[in-house]
């Protein structure tokens, strides 16, 4: 079931209580999306979808328009995850890396609703969770945006759920700076900020050498200081967990976690089966071959994928502690 804001926000809460963390994967095609709402089916737990800028003008949904690639990505998720298939499965669509001019603009029409139009009806769609990317933002200006969201949501009407990120690759945040910037949302609006994204040592994307200057009791300050400021439990995210060893990862759960985000590893993942299949059936994709069909058509290469990578996703869930968390949560908003 694809889980609205409130729900969403009464989920991250759960995962805090049940001391686990919430797989949160950049899935970028559709097979991608159907591939982790299955191996959280067969986990029972719930999962996090989400989708940075380059996912979303991408061409399997926006197409170089970014604003048509959110409609069309939820839309998406919405059809699979309110399925009979997928409907015990609570999963959470997240604006992850929004970033460039455009970024403010994207997410107040997301905020305000996208409307899916047909037959004279129109419906509006909505993330279920928003983050905002920082890197290239001033704190000013990343809870100016954060802010401003808010204020669209309330003139609208419609439920909004934050996570609020720092500059990530920068290195460890200082309370000061987590301060700064929380507070900056907190005092005006308080109680939207659900997470919350610290630098943390380590960084996005590929490290042949790991990052040995991630230390998991960052989370554990971070996570404190923020119930001090807040009075209430934000859920720390971990960003750029690809360099990370397993045994990181689960100290890191130890420590209090609330959300990783995953994405190269899922693409290397993704594309090395890919690469796997085309060799192994290099030669049925010939035209005149009797297999050339079953083999050329997306469905063959997406089922090969599927194999590999489902498995993958239900490893990661269950490192994160996540396996079987799904039905109590799913009785608890019934
Ligand atoms: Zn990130």
């Amino acid at each position: 079931m694809l889980l609205s804001p409130l729900q969403a926000k009464k989920l991250i809460k759960y995962a805090i209580e049940k001391e686990f963390a919430l797989f949160a994967v950049n899935a970028d095609s559709p097979a991608a999306i159907r591939d982790c709402l299955q191996a959280a089916k067969e986990a029972k737990a719930p999962i996090i979808i989400e989708t940075s800028m380059w996912q979303l003008e991408g061409i399997s949904f926006g197409a170089g328009d970014p604003v048509r690639g959110i409609a069309q990505y939820i839309a998406h998720t919405s059809l699979l995850a309110n399925s009979d298939e997928f409907m015990e499965v609570p999963v959470l669509y997240h604006t992850d890396h929004i970033r460039g001019p455009q970024a403010e603009e994207i997410l107040i029409q997301a905020v305000k609703g996208l409307p899916i139009k047909g037959f004279g009806e129109e419906l509006l769609l909505s993330p279920s969770t928003i983050s905002l990317d920082a890197a290239q933002l001033t704190p000013v200006e990343n809870i100016r945006i954060l802010n401003t969201l808010i204020e669209t949501s309330k003139e609208c009407g419609r439920e909004i759920t934050l996570e609020m990120e720092a500059g990530l690759d920068g290195g460890l945040t200082t309370h000061e700076e987590a301060e700064a910037l929380v507070m900056g949302v907190e005092n005006k609006y308080p109680g939207y900020i659900a997470m919350f994204a610290p630098g943390l040592g380590n960084q996005h994307g590929f490290s042949k050498d790991g990052y040995p200057g991630f230390a998991a009791d960052n989370i554990t300050q971070s996570s404190k200081q923020m119930k001090e400021l807040t009075g209430r439990d934000i859920g720390i995210v971990l960003h750029g967990s690809s360099g990370l060893s397993h045994d990181q990862v689960r100290e890191a759960v130890a420590c209090g976690l609330t959300k990783m985000n995953w994405s190269t590893d899922g693409i290397i993942v993704r594309s090395a089966a890919a690469l796997e299949y085309y060799k192994k059936y290099e030669k049925e994709l010939t035209p005149g071959q009797a297999e050339f069909k079953e083999r050329a058509m997306d469905n063959g290469q997406g089922q090969y994928v599927s194999e590999t990578f489902v498995p993958v996703i239900k490893k990661m869930i269950d490192l994160l502690n996540g396996t079987g968390t799904a039905p109590e949560f799913m009785e608890s908003i019934k």
